[in-house]
């Protein structure tokens, strides 16, 4: 029996999480997180019968009380909540399917309690990679990509040495704007860059697909999963979203895999990795595919890439800046307070006015986050506190 918990079962990494749970009956869900869902969370509890489930607001967690006062779940809320879920006892992996820098402390602490992890939550990462692979390496710990570029990798690379990489080619869809220059991007609304062209995705992802920026969070989280340096991560668009990602090694051969855009791959692969188990669905059919198509990434109307580079080159805290600023960008794109195209200059304009932390620690880590969204509100002259019923992608730091 594979025994699971999941922060964030209630997204989109979430729940394609349980329905390979669904499909493979030696997995067992010990614990479950999300943040204010209590109506999905209710029936998934119902259904998978954790031991421990969490929300993220003490009402929240009132609520769920409630609704599942007949069973013998135990509710939690906040940070503690993750955080007791994250080193449950029973749990061997826990897959962290929820969004944004909150990750960082619950990864940590599932490290700490020798747990494996199954890896979508790439902001924990980007930002504090330089904690997160050493201790993972220091407690004989897995971190299992779950991202489809960083899985398909981590397949490219079974049994070669990371030595042997001579570079990275992380591929790119491009998202729904590939092709457009900087003037046509002026007006894109919330609605048009929630449409992604190949995947089915969570709603700040979905934008940074569409900024490129969710590329430059994978160039930074490629460093850290597979220990290579900025100048060996290629960027390679490939609209059709087949080719997942490939290795080249140093001889020149190239590595690559391949398949239908379907996230429960990578998921069950990191789920049951070294095992592939059989899995339902559409075939990659190359005669109906006719070609494959690639292109270099157009980081001048697409500034979020190159960006991400810089931060890369920077290090130290520069990708918190990188990524908080974008969180909290995100979120008043979503909230329509700022412009499309003020998402990649209110990160730029963030990581310009940032003082270096070189070796941040985790406080340091979340500071910086703090700062960083404080400077994004005054910069888009908006109020940093947010208000009841605001767009908020959830932060690290406390309740
Ligand atoms: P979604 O927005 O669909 O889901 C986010 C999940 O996190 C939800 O369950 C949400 O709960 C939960 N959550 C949010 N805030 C909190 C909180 N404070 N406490 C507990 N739970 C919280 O995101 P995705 O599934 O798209 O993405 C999740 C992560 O995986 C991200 O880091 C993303 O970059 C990464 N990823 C996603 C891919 C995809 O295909 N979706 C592909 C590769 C990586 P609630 O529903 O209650 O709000």
């Amino acid at each position: 029996m594979k025994k699971i918990a999941i922060l964030g079962s209630t997204g989109s990494i979430g729940t394609q999480t349980l329905e390979i749970a669904d499909a493979n009956s030696d997995i067992q869900v010990v614990g479950l997180a999300a943040g204010n869902n209590t109506e999905l969370l209710e029936k998934q509890i119902r259904k998978y019968s954790p031991r421990l489930a969490a929300v993220w607001s003490e009402e929240a967690a009132k609520d769920l009380r409630g609704r599942v006062s007949d069973l013998g779940v135990k509710i939690l809320y906040g940070m503690d909540g993750l955080l007791e879920i994250a080193a449950m006892e029973e749990a061997e992996i826990l897959v962290t399917a929820i969004v944004g820098m909150i990750g960082i402390r619950p990864t940590i602490a599932a490290i700490k309690a020798g747990k494996d992890i199954a890896l979508a939550n790439k902001e924990t990462l980007v930002t504090a990679g330089h904690i997160i692979m050493p201790l993972a390496k220091e407690r004989g710990v897995s971190i299992l990509p779950v991202d489809s570029e960083h899985s398909a990798i981590f397949q490219s690379l079974k049994g070669e040495p990371e030595t042997q990489i001579e570079k990275l080619l992380l591929t790119a869809s491009g998202g729904p704007f590939r092709g457009r220059k900087k003037e046509e991007l002026e007006n894109v609304q919330v609605e048009d860059a929630l449409k992604h062209p190949n995947w089915s995705m969570g709603r700040k992802i979905t934008i940074d697909s569409s900024t490129l920026v969710n590329k430059g969070l994978e160039v930074i989280e490629a460093r850290w999963l597979f220990d290579v340096s900025p100048d060996q991560i290629q960027v390679v668009v490939h609209p059709q979203s087949i080719i997942h990602s490939m290795v080249q090694f140093k001889d020149g051969g190239i590595l690559a895999q391949l398949g239908t855009p379907d996230m429960k791959l990578p998921i069950q692969y990191a789920l049951f990795y070294p095992d592939r188990r059989p899995m339902e669905g559409k075939r990659v059919d190359f005669y109906e595919l006719g070609q494959l198509t690639f292109e270099p990434p157009d980081m001048e109307s697409f500034p979020g890439l190159k960006l991400a580079y810089e931060a890369l080159e920077t290090g130290g805290s520069m990708p918190t800046v990188y990524n908080a600023a974008n969180e909290k960008a995100v979120s008043l794109f979503l909230e329509k307070k700022i412009s499309y195209l003020g998402i990649t200059r209110l990160i730029g304009e963030a990581m310009n006015n940032h003082k270096l932390i070189v070796n941040p620690t985790v406080e340091e880590i979340l500071q910086t986050q703090e700062e960083s969204e404080e400077t994004v509100c005054r910069l888009a002259g908006v109020d940093p506190i947010f208000r009841e019923g605001e767009e908020k992608i959830q932060t690290g730091k406390g309740k």
